[in-house]
């Protein structure tokens, strides 16, 4: 009997999920346009993508080496010489990276991706960036 309740309960939760009108606001941007994909939900303005159970546990902040938060899409400058896995080369302090993309939920702690000039795509520390 509990485990009928259960399954019942997961069951309302998946419709409740397939109305459009209950998904929740995208938010980063606020776009109302989102959309599920499995189990996340995806804004189609911003690109971002969340699990909406994790939502409410958490808001996610990611901030740059002087404490200024960053956003999908930022800009920003290596505030140090990083050393390149398998390259004899070195991303130079001052370097200038575009379009950031934040990865809130990085285990390793490179909670940025992005892509250098040069390097090709990149996953970076938030901690070796600052806001352009
Ligand atoms: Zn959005």
């Amino acid at each position: 009997m509990i485990l009928y309740i259960l399954v019942n309960n997961y069951n309302l939760i998946m419709n409740g999920g397939t109305n459009m009108e209950n998904l929740p606001n995208c938010p980063k941007c606020n776009s109302e346009y989102t959309y599920e994909d499995g189990s996340l939900l995806v804004c189609p303005e911003c690109a971002y993508e969340w699990n909406p159970e994790d939502l409410a546990e958490k808001e996610v902040v990611i901030k740059d080496v002087n404490g200024n938060v960053l956003n999908d899409g930022d800009s920003v400058t290596v505030v140090k010489d990083l050393k390149v896995k398998g390259s004899s080369s070195s991303i130079k302090i001052g370097t200038k990276v575009k379009s950031i993309r934040l990865v809130p939920d990085a285990a390793d702690g490179h909670d940025i991706e992005c892509k250098i000039d040069g390097f090709g795509a990149m996953k970076l520390k938030s901690s070796v960036v600052k806001k352009a």
